[in-house]
């Protein structure tokens, strides 16, 4: 992504942004092209602050944490899906092209509606604890081993920013697929044991095109994971599983 002129203080750089406003039947899809001084240290989150505050007041993007936690900022930067505030402009040539995460529903501009969809999968595949037999909500759970603790948080670290998502060649043919990002859900409740619910249980949710045997190994989503979370591991390792508990039948 850099060029030879990248990381010079005082650039001058060139975004070109894409502006639609799909409630606004007059609105037309365009770039914009604004100009900007690099300043030390700037992300994309403060270049698009910047040129909000001083050229485009009705830019839409998203942003909540600034700091890689809440997932919001999600958008695809020189046409690769990546987070707007770990993004350094240092680390990307003089030009940069911003567009919407593609594959969510447009609010406007950069903004998409990433909670939309995750909340559509998070009910697909129920990504709650499933424990009937716990009928007092206050009791104190059981300890658990500080190692499967530490494997449960691995995957528990998905911001649910939809760049895998973005970045998927078998999500964008198919609507329907859960992405690495429920897959990576599934195989984290697998993993924890206040959860009731049976491999079985949880193979049904993701055994089909739909799901597991839909991914076509691309591994979009484990170079685009702002988190480095290990899901072609943990997807290959779900089919394992799952050809043998059908084998065993
Ligand atoms: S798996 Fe990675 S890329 Fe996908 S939603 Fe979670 S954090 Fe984002």
């Amino acid at each position: 992504m850099m060029d030879g002129t990248a990381g010079e203080p005082g650039r001058r750089l060139v975004f070109r942004i894409l502006r639609y406003n799909p409630h606004d039947a007059e609105s037309c899809p365009q770039l914009q092209r604004f100009e900007l001084e690099e300043a030390d240290g700037m992300t994309l989150f403060l270049a698009l602050t910047e040129i909000r505050e001083t050229q485009a007041p009705s830019l839409q993007f998203d942003f909540v944490c600034r700091a890689g936690i809440c997932g919001s900022c999600g958008m695809l930067i020189n046409g690769r899906p990546g987070l707007a505030c770990r993004t350094l402009t240092r680390d990307l040539p003089d030009e940069i092209t911003l567009a919407p995460l593609p594959a969510f529903e447009l609010i406007g501009d950069l903004s998409v509606n990433t909670g939309k969809w995750m909340r559509g999968l998070s009910e697909r595949l129920e990504t709650w604890v499933h424990n009937p037999d716990r009928v007092d909500p206050s009791a104190i759970e059981d300890p658990m081993e500080p190692g499967l603790a530490e494997e449960i948080y691995e995957l528990d670290r998905c911001i649910e920013c939809g760049c895998c998502i973005a970045g998927c060649g078998t999500a964008r043919m198919n609507d329907r697929f859960v992405g690495a990002v429920g897959l990576n859900q599934v195989a984290r409740f697998r993993l924890d044991p206040r959860d009731g619910r049976s491999d079985t249980d949880l193979y049904q949710l993701i055994g089909d095109d739909d799901g597991v045997f839909g991914c076509m190994s691309l591994l979009g989503c484990h170079d685009h994971c702002p988190k480095s979370l290990p899901l072609q591991t943990q997807i290959a390792y779900l089919r394992r599983k799952m050809v043998r508990t059908a084998f065993k039948r």
